[in-house]
């Protein structure tokens, strides 16, 4: 672990905490820190008053160094926020989208406009970012090149990190964005002080990032934790993967909506979009036994997915995030406990621990910024994230420890 990622991680410490928890001799600590002094990187924040003994001055991060941009691009929108480097938001704006009909290149211009718009708002220079982290819908391939696919979207490996590099003002990083909502909880969230997590995000589309003892678990090509495309009924609803009988294509918002028309027999209003019409499930499930039905069966369909989480990975804490998981999850939460316990291997289960994630809406944007960030920690807080290579950034992960 480099200083500066003890520094931003532990908060304030003396000069001579800092030798003590990294094993570095008192000299190198002293030289290390004058260096991120000089650079602004870090500041000195005031004095600890050690029993007795001579005051020692802390070292903190200075979140006023740089600022770091994190775009959660989803079907309907992209929010685009803008971050000090302690990923304190100091400005946001929502691009609408349309996916899948709009073209990647449509939507690079989207994105780069919206950064344009929180660099401005933000009121600082575009080189005092750092640089730009991207979550995604679909694979990201981190293979030599990047490109990104994304079946439901009608993608099929596209240099998408090549395209939004050319029009950003910064580097670019790019990640699927269940795994960058899976970093911001691991830094900050519910679990933060969990090894073995697990991050399910619930929206439009369904995934999950797992984290192996604190590291993100990526597999060959990068593509673990589609948790949404493992099948939950065999020869069940056809998926918008191709598949049949996948979890997105029971608990995905499409296809909660889906099933609720076809259980009430009734059209859903053509002109509503998806975030309003699953409130409206959710505000005639009250009354209306169809609606009531449909939020149980996915509180089981979640759970039972779960269940498979914990069986295959043995996590101590499963988040539950996306914009579905936030509106539906506090509802759904004790049906979906109910089902994985009665699913799932018992020891695996008394184990863990299932929760909504606090983080909100900014889970997937704030995610992406810490990419940035990591590479930043990584490097000693040398340069700007593009000057770390990529393939360096991508085998750090989320790596905590
Ligand atoms: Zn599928």
């Amino acid at each position: 672990m480099t200083l500066l990622r003890r520094v931003y991680f532990e908060g304030a410490a003396s000069r001579l905490d800092l030798a003590g928890g990294t094993g570095l001799s008192q000299a190198t600590v002293g030289n290390v820190i004058s260096e991120l002094l000089r650079d602004n990187i870090v500041i000195e924040t005031g004095q600890l008053d050690s029993e007795g003994g001579r005051p020692a001055v802390l070292v903190d991060v200075n979140p006023n160094h740089a600022a770091v941009v994190g775009v959660d691009v989803g079907e309907s929108g992209a929010a685009i926020e803008l971050f000090d480097l302690r990923l304190k938001k100091l400005a946001a704006v929502e691009e609408p989208l349309r996916l899948p009909r709009e073209s990647p290149s449509s939507l690079v211009s989207r994105i780069a406009a919206g950064v344009n718009k929180v660099i401005k708002e933000a009121g600082i220079p575009p080189q005092h970012v750092l640089g730009i982290g991207v979550g995604v819908p679909g694979v990201v391939v981190h293979d030599g090149e990047e490109y990104v696919h994304a079946p439901s979207l009608g993608w099929d490996k596209i240099p998408l990190l090549q395209l939004l590099q050319t029009a950003l003002p910064a580097p670019v990083m790019l990640d699927n964005g269940a795994r960058t909502m899976g970093r911001a909880e691991m830094w900050f969230g519910t679990c933060r002080d969990a090894r073995h997590l697990a991050v399910v995000l619930l929206g439009t589309g369904v995934g999950a990032a797992f984290f192996n003892d604190g590291t993100l678990y990526s597999g060959s090509t990068s593509s673990a934790g589609e948790w949404g495309h493992t099948c939950v009924v065999v020869g069940g609803r056809l998926c918008r993967c191709g598949a049949k009988g996948c979890l997105e294509a029971y608990v995905g918002a499409g296809a909660i909506l889906e099933r609720w028309s076809q259980r009430s027999r009734r059209p859903l209003p053509a002109r509503r979009d998806e975030q309003h019409l699953l409130q409206d499930l959710v505000v005639a499930a009250e009354e209306s036994k169809p609606a009531a039905a449909v939020l149980d069966e996915t509180a089981e369909f979640i759970g039972v997915g779960m269940a498979n989480l914990v069986n295959l990975f043995n996590p101590e804490c499963i988040v539950i995030g996306g914009w579905v998981g936030q509106l539906l999850g506090p509802r759904l939460l004790p049906r979906i406990r109910e089902t994985a316990a009665a699913q799932a291997l018992r020891f695996p289960f008394s184990h863990v621990a299932i929760e909504v994630g606090r983080l909100g809406p900014d889970a997937v944007a704030m995610g992406a910024a810490t990419l940035v960030v990591e590479s930043f920690l990584a490097n000693g807080g040398r340069g700007r994230a593009g000057q770390i290579s990529r393939r360096d950034a991508v085998r750090q992960g989320g790596a905590m420890g």
